[in-house]
Parts: structure tokens; sequence; C-alpha cells
């Protein structure tokens, strides 16, 4: 049974590579392009992108597009930099879109 104690885990949705863990979700209420996601305080097995500029509804961000190390799908964006003031908690934190996350060892 001790296996089951383990953290709950979130895989990339294509290989199901770890890239994310319940525990570190700091928000639930984040509205990507193509649906919900996720706001994670980190992200691991995961490569960042270059930086760029965005409007977003929250106003000007730099983010990093984020893939998946093993298969090179983009899963989300980093939160490189937030420039109004109430945005930035987000830096340095990872937003990942929910359906392209799965439930692992949950
Ligand atoms: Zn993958």
């Amino acid at each position: 049974m001790a296996d089951l104690a383990g953290p709950r885990l979130y895989g990339c949705y294509k290989c199901q590579n770890h890239v994310c863990c319940h525990d570190d979700i700091v928000s639930k209420a984040f509205q990507a392009s193509r649906g919900r996601a996720f706001l994670f305080s980190h992200a691991t097995n995961v490569v960042v992108g270059p930086k760029e500029d965005r409007h977003l509804i929250t106003g000007l961000h730099t983010v990093a597009d984020v893939h998946c190390c093993d298969c090179g799908e983009v899963l989300g964006w980093k939160y490189v930099k937030a420039y109004e003031e109430l945005q930035k908690y987000k830096e340095g934190k990872f937003v990942l879109e929910k359906f392209k996350i799965v439930k692992v060892n949950w």
C-alpha cells in the first residue's frame, strides 16, 4: 500500500512524462485559449523556450512556452516577468493547460 501514498502527479498527455505535482497547484482558475489551465509553482522535465512579450487580459507579461522534455509537445507557458504589480506573484510560475496534462499515480 505504500506505493499509493506518493505525490499525486500530472504527466504529459502524449507521453506520460511527469511534469508537475498536484501539491504545487497555485490556482485552478486560469483560462487558456483552448480551455482551462492550472497555475503551478514549479514544473519538472520541461524545456522552457525563448522569452517573448505578450499582452494578456491581465496586462503585459514576458512569457516563454513550456515544452515536454520527452516528446516536445507545448504544454503551456512560464511567466518570466509581470509588469503589473498585482500580477507579480505569477513570476517564475508555470501555466499548464488542463487538457494537455493527465493524472498519474492518483
Ligand atoms: Zn510528452
